[in-house]
Order: structure tokens, then C-alpha cells, then sequence
């Protein structure tokens, strides 16, 4: 990327932490399957294994618990076809639950993008069979923090299992199992500093899972193929690293961002949220028209999610807030690291005003300092 390049796209992907690099290297750089027993293959295990412990470690599981997948998306999908139990997902939870379970019943959220817990007890104490309730830690689009242990209690009451989806929120806010209450819980490596293409699905001791793929008995049965060695020891140092987020400077320079543009409506701020997320609506200014400028002024961030093809969609998780269609197809999404600098902040708080006033017509305001 080039030098210039302001990014504000963590959320999408983080930049891999240097030393996850320095680390990747050295175990590329080795030969071993970690099945196999011999000293090479012994030696891919223990990164494998301490790898675990570090991934367990970093939401307060026991090794034993931590599944390694090919992505955040596989361990959605693990866990939600996994029980063989009927589902209910969250109205706003990302694709890769909504569409592991498409006849799954939907949990509304309210306007503040929460999940409703009194539409949640309702739903769950009128399924006829055991539930499985699936409900996402931080939304990817709007940082919203769902409260995960009463909507577990509520669940739980009732004789379901919990599915909890942690992708965005490991790395930004703390994270324990046990406190959540959560049976299943999934990782994904790249939005916290490792590398794409591995993630982890965490599954407490009394949940009897189902595996995806089969043909190998890896990770206890649970998710057979040979085990991405050096993804997975890039997974476990980010872990390590990630155990203490840098969350009180990331807010900071979210709320100075937020404070400069009044004249932006920024969404999800009636409830608790992620300290590095924004979403940040431009009435009257399509947010494609919004991040193609971006992009020429060299800042790259997206639009809610970023879906495969490239193309935004209407968000999925601003309609079921109830955010009228207008207002959300004006939606960005800024996402910021621990890297990010107050000059960055700066920079797209420059850029949007200057937009705002040639695309929208408006006059440019004064910033903030
Ligand atoms: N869940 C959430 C909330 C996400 O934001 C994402 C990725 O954007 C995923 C799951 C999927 O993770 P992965 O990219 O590792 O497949």
C-alpha cells in the first residue's frame, strides 16, 4: 500500500502484526505435518499446540475446547450446522450465520441495533425441539455490543444451546467464555492482527459437535485436513498480543472523529460499542459515490460490510434498526486500530467535509481541532 495510504478498514482486515510475520516465516520455513510422529512433525504439533493455548487463552477456554477452521466463516458455519438443533440467529448477525442457517428464525434487534431479549425469551421458549441461539458479540457494521450473558441466560433457561460469533470483538474489547456463558464461540485471525484464512471455533466440553468436514481425524474429530501450520502459529502470537487491546486510545480518536462532523448521523450510538467503530451516515451522499473518493484521496475504508463481489448491498443490519433506506444507503464505515494516528483522524475529518460540501451540496463547516 502506498505510503500515503490512510487506512481505516480494520474491521475488514487488519494489518498483520509484524511479529505475526517474523513468526509465519520461521514455521513456513519448516517442514512437518503435525500428525505425523516423527521430530519434524512433532515440532509442527507443539506450534499447533501452543498456538491453542494461546488462542484459549485469550477468551478464557481450555485448549482442549479451541477448534482451529479455515475462517471466522467456517466457524459460523461449524457451529451453527454442528448441534443439529432448530436455530434462531440475530436479525443483524453477519452473512456467514444468516446464510449457515437460512430457515433459521430471526431475533430482532431494536433501534439501537441490540438484540430485543424479550422477543429472544419468547422465540426460544416456543421452539418445539432443543434450540440452538445464535447471537454475534460485536456487529461488524456498527461496533454495537449485544449483551451476550443475558441473552445466554435467557437461552440457557430455556434449554438452549448459545452460539456466540466474536470475530469483530476479539482484539478490541476482552473476552471470556465463561462470563459470556456461551457454549460455541467463534474467532477469526485476521481482524485481529494474524493472518486471513484461519479462525477458531471455541466448544464447551458438553457440546457434541457435528463436524463440516470429515476425512481425517484432526482436531479431535472435530474439523478434519492437515492443520495450517504457520497460519495457525500466526493465529496464536496475534492472540498473545491481542490479550491486552489498546481500546481507551482507539476511542479516544473515535470520539474526536465523531465530535468534528455534527452534520454526520452516526449510527448505533444509543447502545455500549466497540471503541474502534463508526458508522457514519452522509445524507444524500450514496456511500459508494463516498468511498470512491475516499479512495482517491487515499483513505480506504468501506461501506457497512464489504461483500464478496465487491458491490454494496442495502445493509441487512441498519434495516432491522429500523434505519430508514435513504439514510443507510448514505452509511460508511470507519474502523480503526491501534495504529491509527490523531493525524489520520484529522485527515478524513478534512476529506469528509470537503465532500460533504462539493457532493452534497452543503457549505463546509469548521472542524474541530
Ligand atoms: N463474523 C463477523 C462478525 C465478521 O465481521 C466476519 C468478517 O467480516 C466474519 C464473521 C467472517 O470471518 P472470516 O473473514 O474469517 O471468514
Amino acid at each position: 500500500m502506498p505510503a500515503a495510504e490512510i487506512y481505516l478498514d480494520w474491521n475488514a482486515t487488519a494489518p498483520v502484526h509484524h511479529a505475526v510475520i517474523a513468526a509465519m516465516a520461521e514455521a513456513l520455513a519448516e517442514t512437518g505435518n503435525a500428525s505425523s510422529v516423527h521430530r519434524a512433525g512433532r515440532r509442527a504439533r507443539h506450534r499447533v499446540e501452543e498456538a491453542r493455548a494461546r488462542v484459549a487463552a485469550l477468551i478464557g477456554a481450555r485448549p482442549a475446547q479451541v477448534v482451529f477452521t479455515g475462517s471466522g466463516t467456517e466457524a459460523n458455519n461449524l457451529a451453527l450446522s454442528g448441534t443439529g438443533r432448530t436455530v434462531l440467529v440475530g436479525a443483524a448477525e453477519h452473512a456467514s450465520v444468516l446464510e449457515a442457517a437460512p430457515d433459521a428464525g430471526r431475533i430482532p434487534v431494536d433501534g439501537s441495533g441490540r438484540i430485543d431479549l424479550a422477543a429472544l425469551e419468547s422465540l426460544v421458549n416456543a421452539v418445539a425441539r432443543p434450540a440452538l441461539v445464535s447471537v454475534m458479540l460485536a456487529n461488524n457494521e456498527t461496533g454495537v455490543l449485544n449483551d451476550v450473558a443475558a441473552a445466554a441466560a435467557i437461552a440457557h433457561r430455556a434449554g438452549a444451546l448459545v452460539h456466540c460469533d466474536a470475530v469483530q470483538a476479539a482484539g478490541k474489547i476482552a473476552i471470556d467464555m465463561q462470563a459470556l456463558g456461551v457454549d460455541l464461540l467463534s474467532l477469526s485471525a485476521h481482524k485481529l492482527g494474524g493472518p486471513q484464512g484461519v479462525g477458531a471455533l471455541a466448544v464447551a466440553d458438553a457440546v457434541d459437535l457435528r463436524p463440516l468436514l470429515r476425512g481425517g481425524g484432526q482436531e479431535r474429530g472435530r474439523r478434519a485436513g492437515t492443520e495450517a501450520v504457520a497460519a495457525i502459529h500466526g493465529f496464536g502470537t496475534a492472540a498473545e498480543l491481542a490479550i491486552a487491546p489498546a481500546a481507551a486510545g482507539m476511542a479516544e480518536l473515535r470520539d474526536r472523529l465523531e465530535r468534528a462532523l455534527p452534520e454526520a448521523a452516526v449510527l448505533g450510538t444509543q447502545a455500549p460499542r466497540l471503541p474502534n467503530t463508526s458508522c457514519l451516515a452522509m445524507p444524500g451522499v450514496n456511500a459508494d459515490i463516498q468511498i470512491m473518493n475516499f479512495d482517491l484521496a487515499g483513505i480506504a475504508l468501506s461501506a457497512g460490510s464489504a461483500c464478496s463481489s465487491g458491490k454494496i448491498k442495502a445493509s441487512h443490519v441498519l434495516a432491522a434498526m429500523g434505519v430508514p433506506p435513504s439514510l443507510a444507503a448514505s452509511a460508511i464505515r470507519v474502523s480503526l486500530g491501534p495504529r491509527t494516528t490523531e493525524h489520520e483522524i484529522d485527515r478524513f475529518v478534512e476529506v469528509w467535509t470537503a465532500l460533504r460540501a462539493r457532493l452534497a451540496g452543503a457549505r463546509p463547516v469548521a472542524t474541530a481541532a
